[in-house]
């Protein structure tokens, strides 16, 4: 409230201004100090801006993940270029590297890989970030579920050449709507503020050379984010206590939580469960089950590979049977609001523990 308030106290509603300049100096002090940072109104809106700034041009493959939110993959179609799917590997649910390395056998020049951490967990970067090297791509790290995650102690989101933060309702941190693009070096930011901005070149009158966007960030919004910033630490402790009360309430049944690396600290955004393979419980009877108790629960992301928009995209797998597709029908997200009680929580496992 009191950013919020001194946005309105200066009278500066307008997009961009101070709080715009503190949150990208706040969040880049926070991430890593070496990196810039661009604030935005949306997640997706950076994401398109990393793809242009990557120099992605039609017909241009972007080997991309494959299980994860539509919005990673949306804006490679909005520069023309082509997503080609790569598969999960099971001690993350993250790209797998060997699914990658095949990719880049069939499609030799990639030069654009699109990674998401899925709910937080941080995938296997040394693999992936030697692969990328290998092959000359760029890498594109989608964090926006994974604000604060950390990779051997280095923060998700400064790994590859453009990193993307999202701010929206549902995200560890929000302001309601928005977004972050972490760039390497000064020049690539201001050039994203540039195509954010309408693309307007620095002339007296309107003067444009090549085609620009609305995307900034409003100063209001910006407040709140600054605000939000202050809570991340606790947000995350949140997070990472109803994971483990999960964990802990389903022990003894055919079920474990979503996988993450020893060398890692996911920031537990998403509690989610998988039914072990010899089991016959289907996760949408569970999700009916808690849904007559008034508790809402979601399938996981449906692979890119398998949505209808995607039926012409190709999908590399290195598995007999597609890892994503096995994830996607045994799992299962579980309420993970920071909101919920101790006592809300005991009510979701015990339900969960009827259905077996
Ligand atoms: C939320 C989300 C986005 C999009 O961010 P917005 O700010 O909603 O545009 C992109 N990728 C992933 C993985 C997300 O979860």
């Amino acid at each position: 409230m009191t950013f919020v308030k001194e946005a309105f106290d200066k009278n500066w509603i307008a997009p961009l201004g101070f709080n715009c300049d503190s949150f990208e100096n706040e969040m880049i002090e926070y991430v890593n100090e070496d990196c810039k940072a661009l604030s935005l109104c949306s997640g997706t809106a950076a994401l398109h801006l990393a793809i242009k700034l990557a120099g992605v041009k039609r017909g241009d493959v972007v080997l991309c993940s494959d299980m994860t939110f539509a919005a990673t993959v949306n804006p490679v179609s909005y520069e023309g270029g082509v997503q080609v799917y790569v598969d999960s590997e099971r001690e993350t649910w993250n790209m797998d590297p060997d699914a990658l390395e095949a990719a880049f056998k069939k499609y030799p020049n990639a030069k654009v890989v699109m990674l998401a951490h899925l709910y937080g967990t941080p995938a296997k970067m040394d693999e992936i970030m030697q692969i990328c090297e290998k092959h000359g791509a760029i890498l594109i790290e989608d964090a926006a579920e994974a604000l604060s995650s950390t990779y051997k102690d280095e923060q998700c989101g400064t790994f590859g050449k453009y990193g993307v933060f999202s701010f929206n309702g549902n995200k560890i941190i929000t302001t309601s709507g928005g977004g972050m693009l972490i760039t390497r070096t000064a020049e690539e930011r201001n050039y994203a503020f540039k195509l954010a901005t309408q693309a307007r070149e620095p002339a007296p009158w309107y003067q444009h050379e090549e085609i620009g966007y609305n995307y900034r960030m409003s100063n209001v919004v910006a407040g709140i984010g600054r605000g939000q910033l202050l809570h991340l630490e606790e947000h995350r402790e949140l997070k990472a206590k109803i994971y483990e009360r999960y964990r802990e309430g389903l022990a003894g049944l055919p079920v474990t939580m979503n996988p993450y690396l020893d060398c890692s600290k996911p920031n537990f955004w998403l509690s989610c469960m998988l039914i072990d393979d010899d089991c016959a419980v289907d996760p949408m009877t569970v999700m009916e089950h808690l849904a007559e108790k008034n508790v809402e629960s979601r399938p996981i992301w449906k692979p890119m590979h398998m949505q209808p928009v995607f039926k012409n995209n190709d999908f590399i797998t290195v598995a007999d049977k597609p890892v994503n597709e096995d994830i996607f029908a045994k799992g299962l997200c579980l309420p993970s609001d920071i909101k919920m009680t101790e006592e809300e929580q005991q009510y979701v496992i015990d339900a969960v523990r009827e259905c077996f």
